[in-house]
């Protein structure tokens, strides 16, 4: 093991067949800030102790290999780091295409070097980032590259490299700004050995990594080797050369047989490298795919989408590009044609990169639920069968709230029953009708629609201004915004009782105790409410109230404790189970009024489904949960509008049942609830937090004034 730059017991070392390229930093310095290390040390680098720490490393290595220098220029102050320069194979040298424009500028002066040599310079085709050996690591010995992207590299960079270099390449994603290339968090040794810090990868590509090299060929360093650009190695004439060594990395590089060498670079690491960014390697032994070996295909796939709508104004263009990016894939806008006007729509082109088919597969299926399309050719939806009752194929389809389209035979077909969480499935006989299905309604033989292709949404519309969720948010103004939304709902309430449509409540027992019950109860009996749907504890409550005047014990009129008055609502449901149920105690006189009272006197339908917390429960309450969806999905079909009152149980079942285009006016205290419905990012929705007494409070009132 050496310290520092001099060569130590192995001065007798010669150098070896392996050439390295260097630059001096005859211009270096911290100019600019490109990546975290840079922030704070702009104009704070040591000119001479850089060229110091410079030479030290040029003779720790020189004494192992041969180094070659390229011209430093004036104005590049990151020159030094040749790792960038680009990657090179026997004779074929592929320049970089740098991320940052402060960069752009070396990759000329670089290819000048190489082209001087005559090597033959290959561009990567398209407009694909990429930073050389920084990103690109050759296993020695092996025709197998390393991959980093997802901070400088994009992914079709390596797609592009396996070809030209004929070698497989194992895309690897960083996740960590601080570990912007691959070399700073992994070093492949030779006999199939790796050093690298985990942190720095995603999940997936850390089991890439351990898919191909068994964990006794495996060390992972620790966040302080990390950080200490330990991983920013040489591996060189049987050296591992660095800025820094733990005991234990020491300790096992000397049993693998490796000298460890190290050579303080601290100077350089303020602008964010260390030994291996300032060395490229220019030869690369065993590199060659051997004489009738079979080629690697590249499992990096494409594909192109176009996304069509208010791209910019409701952030779709985002979050289609986030949704790329957080699926461990990367994209090209290959064209963007905004709307000129406000009602025209943006088109975009984009192509979708990922590091394997499935992926693509998986990315593409959230992007079609943005309302993306496969923008290449039109193929047939792929089926599959069912072969275990409910129980659906493994790739399945799995659907939004959006209308959605299936190509069939050549044909678009409507998909029926429209909901999200379910799979289509072939409805009847032949090929004609397409439904939505839920997984555990499914029969060995159903068709189910696997994949993404064959499949296209057309989620709602999302106006500019004005209509689109809104969020009545408590803030000073609250009262008067929730008046003003009130005022809305109770026009469009009217017009639709006018037109006879479909009103559906969805309610809890935090209505009756707010004060909402009575104002609930007066929206039924004037034909303003045509299913109500709710647990046990809403209609537990709101009898109770009605017997008793309490709930859970509180006098509603006074707002206090009423003395025995927690026994209240057991008595409202051992009365009502000793009738039978609600309807029976209506019948009978005995149910005299109430949100219940009133759907019974009115043939308004309601379904409550059990839960756990559930005292009783009453004779109607639905405990079979499967049963209780069906009904609650039965009582929604149809319906034109859904009043989400304070349940958040409910009210999120409700959402997934609900296709787009029924208008939802969510009411609740908690800005969480609300926000959870509205990720369903539909036209139709609106969200008021709000107190849910004060909510029924002025919609009653509203709607009172006009009658
Ligand atoms: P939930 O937690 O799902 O929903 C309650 C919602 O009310 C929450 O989102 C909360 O933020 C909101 N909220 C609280 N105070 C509010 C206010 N002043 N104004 C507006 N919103 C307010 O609970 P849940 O729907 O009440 O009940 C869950 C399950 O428990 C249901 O099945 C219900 O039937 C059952 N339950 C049974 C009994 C019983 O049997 N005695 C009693 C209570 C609840």
């Amino acid at each position: 093991m050496l310290e520092g730059p001099d060569p130590g017991p192995h001065n007798d070392v010669v150098p070896g067949d392996d050439r390295l390229l260097m630059c001096a930093p005859r211009f270096y310095g911290v100019e600019y800030v490109i990546n975290p290390w840079m922030e704070g040390n702009v104009g704070r680098t040591d000119a001479a102790l850089a060229a110091r720490q410079w030479d030290g490393l040029r003779d720790a290595l020189g004494a192992r290999a041969q180094i070659e220098l390229a011209e430093a220029v004036v104005g590049l102050p990151d020159m030094p780091f040749t790792a960038n320069a680009g990657l090179v194979r026997e004779e074929v040298f592929v320049p970089a295409r740098f991320r940052f424009p402060e960069r752009q500028p070396e990759a000329p002066h670089f290819t000048d070097w190489f082209r001087r040599r005559r090597y033959r310079v290959v561009e990567l085709p398209g407009q694909a980032t990429f930073e050389g050996e920084g990103d690109a690591l050759f296993h020695p010995g092996e025709p197998l590259v390393w991959g980093g992207y997802g901070v400088r590299t994009s992914l079709q960079a390596h797609r592009h490299l396996g070809d030209i270099l004929d070698v497989e390449v194992v895309p690897l994603r960083l996740v960590d700004e601080r570990f912007y290339h691959l070399d700073t968090c992994f070093v492949p040794l030779h006999d199939g050995r790796v050093v690298y810090y985990p942190d720095a990868f995603d999940r997936e590509s850390v089991e890439r990594i351990t898919a191909r090299v068994p964990a006794a060929k495996r060390f992972e360093v620790d966040a302080t080797d990390a950080l200490s650009f330990t991983c920013n190695a040489v591996v060189v004439g049987g050296a591992f050369v660095t800025n820094f060594a733990s005991d234990a990395l020491r300790e096992r590089l000397t049993a693998w047989g490796y000298d460890v060498v190290v050579c303080p670079l601290d100077q350089f690491i303020r602008a964010g490298g260390a030994a291996k960014c300032l060395v490229l390697q220019l030869d690369h032994p065993g590199a060659l795919r051997a004489p009738g070996a079979p080629r690697v295909p590249s499992r990096v796939r494409e594909r192109q989408v176009e996304l069509q709508g208010d791209l910019l104004d409701t952030d779709m263009m985002n979050r289609a590009l986030d949704c790329i990016t957080d699926a461990g894939g990367s994209f090209e806008i290959e064209a963007f044609h905004p709307g000129l006007r406000h009602d025209q729509a943006s088109v975009a082109r984009v192509r979708v990169v990922a590091p394997s088919p499935q992926r693509l597969e998986e990315i593409l299926a959230r992007l079609l639920e943005t309302g993306a399309r496969v923008a290449e050719d039109e193929r047939d939806a792929r089926l599959e069968p069912v072969s275990q009752t409910g129980v659906a194929p493994p790739d399945f389809y799995s659907t939004t709230i959006f209308p959605t389209e299936v190509r069939i035979g050549g044909r678009w077909l409507r998909a029926t029953r429209q909901r999200m969480d379910a799979v289509l499935v072939i409805d009847g006989a032949g090929e004609t009708a397409v439904a939505c299905r839920l997984i555990r309604d499914l029969r060995v033989g159903d068709r189910v629609v696997c994949g993404v292709d064959g499949v296209r949404t057309y989620p709602t519309h999302l106006p500019r201004s004005g209509e689109g969720f809104g969020f009545m948010t408590a803030d000073a103004s609250s009262e008067r915004r929730v008046e003003l939304a009130v005022d809305r709902i109770a026009w469009e309430m009217r017009r639709l009782r006018e037109r006879r449509g479909k009103i559906v409540v969805v309610a809890s027992p935090v209505t009756i105790h707010t004060g909402g019950g009575p104002h609930l109860a007066r929206l039924v009996r004037h034909g303003y409410v045509q299913a109500l749907l709710g647990g046990n504890g809403l209609a537990v409550h709101d009898i109770e109230q009605a017997l008793f005047g309490t709930s859970l014990g509180v006098d509603m009129k006074r707002g206090i404790n009423v003395q025995g008055g927690h026994r209240n609502h057991l008595r409202a449901i051992n009365l009502m189970r000793a009738c039978g149920g609600i309807a029976p105690a209506v019948e009978r006189g005995l149910l005299r009024g109430g949100i219940m009272y009133e759907c019974v006197r009115n043939g308004v339908p309601f379904a409550l489904a059990g839960s756990i917390r559930d005292d009783g429960p009453l004779p109607e309450t639905q405990m079979d949960l499967l049963a209780a969806q069906a009904e609650y999905a039965r009582l929604i079909d149809g319906a034109d509008m859904i009043l989400m009152l304070s349940s958040m149980l409910h009210s999120i079942g409700v959402g997934n049942m609900t296709p787009a285009g029924v208008r939802l006016i969510c009411v609740d205290i908690s800005p969480a609830v609300v926000t959870k419905l509205a990720d369903r990012g539909s036209v139709e929705s609106t969200a008021i937090v709000t107190d849910v007494g004060l909510f029924l409070t002025l919609l009653d009132a509203r709607l009172a004034d006009e009658r």
